[in-house]
């Protein structure tokens, strides 16, 4: 079956062990230019921060507080990514040729 969204991940069981069950979730969404620094208290301990964070970036999350980590340093991580994934591309491409 194809999926529009080419790394869509829809397992969400992790969030029963989150660290913003209960909190607001308003807090995770700040308005522009307003402080992350209470989301990012809450997710510091979080036990399943990694979860969080990849199934924003699979998902493509483009607002609010995930894995720890803003919008901004979210795109950051994707861009490097792709960057060693093209890498990585161009690398076997040049042992196979
Ligand atoms: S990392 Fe933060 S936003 Fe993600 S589940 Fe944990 S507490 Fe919630």
């Amino acid at each position: 079956m194809r999926i529009g969204r080419k790394h869509l991940m829809l397992d969400t069981s992790w969030q029963e062990f989150s660290n913003c069950l209960g909190v607001d979730p308003d807090l995770f969404f700040p308005e522009r230019g307003a402080s992350t620094r209470e989301a990012k208290e809450v997710c510091r301990g979080c036990v399943v921060k990694d979860d969080c964070l990849e199934f924003a970036l699979a998902n493509g999350e483009k607002f609010g507080i995930w894995g720890g980590m803003s919008e901004r340093e979210r795109r950051r991580i994707r861009r490097q990514r792709a960057l060693e994934r093209q890498a990585a591309a161009l690398t076997a491409s040049a042992e196979s040729a």
